[in-house]
């Protein structure tokens, strides 16, 4: 698998379990409206990326310490890393020096939930806000914010958290550089809970930069779109093909890949 390797800081605090206890249940019952849509699994098997295409280590969540146990993150369902192949194809004759790179794909439940919990953590952090302290008011709006962005790490067959059904993954740039592959800013990270995480937040801007990396979301969609996946409408960075937020946004009756285990 061909990798590169980034930076990634591991010295945050981790702050487990708290997110989701802390959550009314009104709240993590609170559906998304794609997750009505039926599944009829298709029962393609999850296989590793293939090497030409690059995938980010050390991995970020595996950094953190989040639970994969025997499993990888670089796994996709066959029909999307056949997909992904096919935008990678794509995107070189139309910018050649430019990359499609994995930043996560499969992703356990346990691991979902792990991110789940981390992210309010670290949220309540950014906030100055003590976890051990927060009121029901402030655990109620930081739970909100966080599944904005995160998927409830549930385990009804009927509900998969996207990543979990090997049909989603987070992706971005890289491009040539004499030094090596070296990441393409898009204007904001991948995971921020942010309105800089909306694809078109840069779109009318007047700075120069920022017109830059609203033309490299543009460009990343054009070539996932090209293969038949879906943009995650709150994220620059999460494609999809086959799964309900796919189905959803596609307007098709029945989603083809649930929960991958
Ligand atoms: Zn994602």
């Amino acid at each position: 698998m061909a990798t590169v390797f980034i930076a990634v800081s591991t010295c945050k605090t981790r702050k487990r379990g708290a997110a989701l206890r802390a959550a009314p249940r009104s709240l993590l019952l609170t559906m998304k409206p794609y997750q009505n849509i039926p599944i009829t699994e298709c029962g393609e098997p999850l296989v590793a990326i293939a090497a030409e295409i690059i995938t980010i280590d050390p991995h970020p969540y595996i950094s953190l310490g989040a639970p994969y146990g025997d499993r990888s993150p670089f796994f996709v369902r066959q029909g999307i890393l056949e997909r992904l192949q096919k935008s990678q194809t794509y995107l070189q004759t139309l910018c050649p020096n430019y990359q499609i790179t994995i930043f996560d794909a499969y992703r356990p439940i346990p691991v979902q939930q792990f991110m789940v919990d981390y992210s309010f953590a670290q949220l309540a952090e950014s906030k100055g806000l003590e976890i051990n302290a927060l009121s029901e008011a402030q655990k109620n709006s930081l739970i909100a914010e966080v599944i904005k962005f995160w998927a409830i790490p549930s385990h009804d067959p009927k509900t998969p958290p996207p990543h979990s059904t090997g049909a989603a993954i987070d992706v971005t740039f890289y491009r040539d550089h004499h030094k090596g592959v070296v990441p393409v800013n898009m204007g904001s990270p991948i995971d921020e809970i942010s309105d800089r995480s909306l694809p078109n937040y840069f779109a009318n801007s007047t700075n120069k930069q920022e017109l830059e990396f609203h033309r490299d979301r543009q460009l990343l969609n054009q070539v996932m779109t090209h293969s038949g996946f879906v943009r995650h409408p709150n994220e620059w960075w999460h494609f999809s093909y086959g799964d309900q937020l796919w189905a959803w946004i596609s307007k098709e009756k029945l989603a083809i890949y649930g929960g991958s285990k």
